[in-house]
């Protein structure tokens, strides 16, 4: 199974290129200088930090190789019918990094910049951050290239489904469960259970995590990633010993996962002082008020135009002063070209891959407290996992025991990833992807390699 790509037929497709397979002896880890556009390439960034994370902890060059590269991808061309009556063709990819630890698991993110080496590093991310909190699943990620704010309800509907059909033989409860990442939400997977379902002749909800709650959804699932960043932000307070309510915060990206954190921040003491977006940024020193700004985005669609705080330059935003920096946005918006210049005390990554490789070292060295993303974040895919176990079990717990089992989960991993950056005198980010290569290498050795 390893290294098997899935191509459909047509020649343009043929000559996509792959990425390229590392030879035995070059298993070592660069240090040559890279281009900002290398820096920023989200596959490389993950490949980076692996490759690392693998020689630290001395990783048999074989499992090296199988861990490093994804084990299927999956590219789809989808027809759709737009509504002027014209025919538009939407590409659309799904790789699944491993499943060695349970079924491929990761959300599907529609935008126009979706590309085939973002997947990958989102999808070999998922496997990581499943492994670091210990859930029975392996990584996997999905991307259509389109831009939704000008599509319309019907036209998202349709390319959900036709995309849907396409991986219908590859998704499955047993084999990768997708769930919402950005622009898609318990809409769009609502619509996954329907086309799947429809196509197995009898309802199955668990092919899909983050559905709405009437139809097999979980209790906290929509808050899950939000509540997983304020769990992990409170034990970083914790652990450097600070109080929320002398503590102060940046988000940037007011979405479902940033928005969230906020809310559940605030609502605990700590003082937002900023909140930015794709298209301009609020700033208020004394706090911002958050379920207000929730309520201002829901009727208004923006932030911008609240009235509980001024308008602030979002470029300047992840560099002002504060002691909690939260990226919830999107990848590589700490490079090296402002990482010199954050302010913050604690970065606790609600996106993936926010922070690149070469920015590490930068943060290293100003003494940063990083809580990488594959911990910061996982809150959303844990609770996925409970949604996928209690659809399965048809039965359903209450919101509160979802979150208390949500709560122990991210405690226990923050604490495990912090020992172990300790015992290894590695940062938070090694730390994290040992542990969780740790796992996975175990269970690949222990499964052997079938042939
Ligand atoms: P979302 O679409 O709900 O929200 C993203 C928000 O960020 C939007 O409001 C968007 O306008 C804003 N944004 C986009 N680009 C920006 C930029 N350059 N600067 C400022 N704001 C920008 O998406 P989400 O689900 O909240 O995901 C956000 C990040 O968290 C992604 O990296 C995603 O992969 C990651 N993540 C999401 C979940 C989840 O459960 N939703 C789980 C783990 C990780």
């Amino acid at each position: 199974m390893a290294g098997e790509h899935l191509v459909p037929h047509g020649p343009a497709l043929a000559a996509r290129p792959e990425p390229a397979k590392k030879k035995e002896s070059d298993m070592a880890v660069t240090t040559a200088p890279i281009s900002l556009e290398q820096e920023t390439n989200p596959w490389e960034a993950q490949a980076a930090r692996f490759d690392l994370a693998a020689k630290t902890l001395n990783l048999d060059a074989g499992i090296w190789k199988v861990l490093r590269y994804p084990q299927r991808e999956i590219i789809v061309h989808i027809p759709v019918s737009m509504d002027d009556g014209s025919i538009e063709v939407f590409t659309g990819y799904r790789v699944q990094h491993s499943t060695a630890r349970g079924p491929g698991k990761g959300g599907i993110r529609y935008a126009p910049e979706v590309s085939l080496d973002e997947v990958r590093a989102l999808a070999s991310w998922m496997t990581w951050k499943c492994a670091v909190v210990n859930i029975p699943f392996g990584g996997a990620k999905g991307g259509v290239i389109c831009d939704p704010r000008h599509l319309s309800q019907g036209e998202l509907e349709r390319i959900t489904r036709r995309y849907t059909a396409s991986l219908i033989e590859f998704i499955g409860p047993e084999k990768d469960v997708p769930a919402p990442d950005m622009n898609t939400n318990e809409q769009t997977m609502a619509w996954i259970m329907d086309t799947y379902s429809m196509h197995m002749g009898q309802t199955i909800t668990s092919v899909v995590t983050g559905k709405p709650v009437n139809i097999g959804g979980s209790r906290g699932r929509r808050e899950a990633t939000g509540r997983g960043v304020s769990v992990v932000t409170d034990q970083a307070l914790k652990h450097l010993n600070m109080s929320p309510e002398s503590t102060t915060v940046i988000v940037q990206g007011f979405g479902n996962v940033g928005s969230h954190s906020a809310n559940l921040l605030w609502e605990k003491g700590y003082k937002i002082i900023g909140v930015g977006e794709y298209d301009g940024a609020l700033y208020n020193a004394n706090g911002i008020d958050i379920s207000e700004l929730m309520e201002h985005k829901a009727r208004t669609g923006a932030i911008h135009g609240f009235a509980g705080a001024d308008a602030f330059d979002k470029d300047e935003l992840l560099t002002a002063k504060c002691d909690v920096l939260i990226p919830a946005a999107t990848e590589n918006v700490i490079t090296s070209l402002n990482a010199e210049r954050l302010q913050c005390r604690i970065l606790v990554e609600g996106a993936n891959g926010p922070t690149t490789m070469v920015a590490d070292g930068i943060l290293a060295e100003k003494n940063i407290f990083v809580v990488p993303d594959i911990l910061a974040n996982a809150g959303g895919v844990t609770t996925s996992y409970f949604e996928w176990v209690q659809d399965r079990m048809g039965y359903f717990w209450t919101e509160t025991e979802v979150n208390q089992r949500l709560e122990r989960i991210m405690v226990d991993s923050f604490n495990d990833v912090v020992q172990y950056a300790v015992n290894h005198n590695v940062d938070n980010r090694i730390a994290a992807y040992m542990l969780a290569i740790d796992r996975v290498a175990y269970t690949t050795k222990q499964r052997g390699i079938y042939a």
